[in-house]
């Protein structure tokens, strides 16, 4: 059978092995998980969030073996495996005690209709089918896993093909803990067997990794008219304004822009710094990326380990020549820096918008400084991106008003990446970052099935709805719109309570 074979990014050594899954296959999966969907679709948001809160609390419970796997296929620092870990179980726990509140059914107000009684309300969707990346392999699938469970549906998970592992082992979990068979499988495998899940006869797919392969899943799923929530990538700007507190704001870019080696999909990945500050803020910058230590996957005390695949060193040396080349000054880092899969967190200054460093996903350790002359400037490079996932504003009392100009999906005022750690926001993006959302109430919505109802509970002397209108119909339905819409009584009574309230 066609395997893959993980190796340490680190070391280089063989971490595991997983099966290369067949169309044939994950559509059996798929079919295992219909058969599930029924049971755990139909128990009480109380037995689930109960089931849930067992699964997190075993995940919790396996957190050395889960974090040490972690490092071991990822490559990054112990460290960052248990916070993604903390990320991850705190998503679940959202996840599991919200949604009855989240999916409750709500009465809606019946407009004209006044004798209906409107009613909103959200069932599962059925199968859910989860394909994620490997730069967050853990915390960014089950981001979209959690709140599908939590909905009631069964997922199957398709997890990159250089951190399989770890998916695998969580679902091992998940089978000895959820009460029903084959409520979250994963199938292995590579682009092939993800393109599988996307053709299969799945109620959605939630789908995390680059545009360019999000595209390929939406034409997939268009087959079958599954619908698609898409996470791409990022390319979040970070505005630092002459009244931010510069040493804050220095701290927050190193983590936000170097976290997890820079592979993260809401890493800063270019800064735009006003003209009075920008040599003091990339002084204090330097001076706290020279504090970093490198260290290799699972060493407790590292900063930043290894790169997760060669191809991403490749992209990064590729940015930084072509900035370097069209006029990027290097103040620490560099291409030169470069060893194997280990890559020196890297400033540049004198940056534009010509370079791919500016404009593309390096999705690697850089902070790209530019210079601005003006707030307005600012706002405008920040918005000059076909991305438009995370951002980042560091300004005094006009931070939150910057923060609302920005065209993203989220934006951290005086802080970075604070979005992704509280699960009851909204994730998601627009342009080229995608759409849909997950987390939050958004997130446990995604994944179910929106039903309006519309009873009626008593007659009216107007009834829109019939063939059965008495003679004078047109002078009955004449009035009501003088009165309800136009200049009549009713309408000024309602445009006084109007102003009133
Ligand atoms: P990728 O697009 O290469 O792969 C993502 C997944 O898709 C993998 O599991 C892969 O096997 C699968 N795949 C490949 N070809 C496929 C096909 N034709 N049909 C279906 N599935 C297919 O992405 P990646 O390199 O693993 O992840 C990095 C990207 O993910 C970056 O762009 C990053 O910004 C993005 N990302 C986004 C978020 C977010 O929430 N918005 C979070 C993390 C990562």
């Amino acid at each position: 059978m066609a395997e893959l074979v993980i190796k340490s990014p680190a070391t280089g050594a063989e971490v595991g092995r997983a099966p290369i899954l067949s169309p044939a296959e994950v559509d059996a999966a798929v079919a295992r998980a219909r058969v599930a969907s029924g049971p755990w679709g139909a128990m009480t948001f109380a037995q689930r969030s109960e089931a849930l809160s067992d699964f997190r609390r075993a995940l919790a419970n396996a957190a050395d073996e889960l974090a040490e796997l972690l490092s071991a296929e990822n490559g990054k620092p112990l460290a960052e495996s248990y916070v993604e870990l903390i990320a991850t179980l705190s998503h679940v726990g959202h996840a599991a005690t919200r949604a009855e509140k989240a999916l409750a059914p709500r009465k809606v107000s019946p407009g004209i209709l006044a004798n209906f009684r409107a009613t909103i309300s959200y069932a599962p969707l059925g199968v859910i089918g989860v394909i994620g990346p490997w730069n967050y392999p853990v915390q960014t699938p089950v981001g979209s896993i959690a709140y599908a469970l939590a909905a009631g549906n069964a997922v199957v998970w398709k997890p990159s093909e250089l951190t399989p592992l770890i998916a695998v082992r969580i679902a091992e979990i998940a089978a000895a803990t959820l009460p029903v068979r084959d409520t979250l499988q994963v199938v292995t495998g590579a682009g092939e067997t993800g393109a599988a899940l996307a053709r299969a006869a799945v109620d959605k797919i939630a789908f995390t990794g680059s545009a360019a392969t999000g595209k390929r899943v939406m034409m997939a799923a268009a087959e079958r008219l599954t619908p698609v929530l898409l996470e791409l990538g990022g390319k979040d700007p970070m505005i630092v304004t002459d009244d931010a507190d510069l040493e804050k704001a220095a701290e927050a870019c190193v983590f936000g822009g170097l976290t997890n080696n820079g592979q993260a999909c809401v890493s800063i990945e270019r800064v735009y710094v006003a003209a009075a500050v920008h040599d003091k803020f990339v002084d204090e910058l330097a001076k706290q990326v020279r504090e970093l230590k490198p260290g290799a996957a699972g060493n407790d005390s590292a900063d930043f380990g290894a790169m997760t695949s060669p191809g991403q060193v490749k992209i990064v040396r590729d940015h930084l020549e072509d900035a370097i080349a069209k006029g990027a000054k290097v103040i620490v880092g560099g291409p030169s820096e470069i060893e194997g899969n280990y890559i020196k967190p890297t400033i540049l200054t004198n940056v534009d918008h010509t370079m791919k460093i500016m404009v593309e996903e390096t999705f690697g350790p850089v902070i790209p400084v530019a210079k601005v002359n003006s707030l307005d400037e600012a706002v405008r490079l920040a918005n000059d991106s076909k991305f438009g996932l995370g951002s980042s504003v560091f300004a005094g009392s006009q931070a939150r008003a910057i923060a609302d100009r920005i065209r993203a999906g989220m934006t951290s005022v005086n802080s970075v990446m604070g979005f992704a750690g509280i699960p009851s926001l909204p994730f998601g993006g627009v342009g080229d970052s995608g759409f849909g959302r997950i987390h939050g109430d958004e997130g446990l919505r995604e994944f179910s099935r929106v039903k309006s109802t519309a009873e009626q509970t008593m007659s009216l002397p107007i009834n829109m709805m019939t063939f059965r209108q008495p003679k004078n119909a047109v002078q009955r339905l004449k009035g009501m719109i003088h009165q309800v819409y136009g200049d009549g009584t009713v309408a000024r009574v309602q445009d006084l309570v109007r102003k009133w309230l």
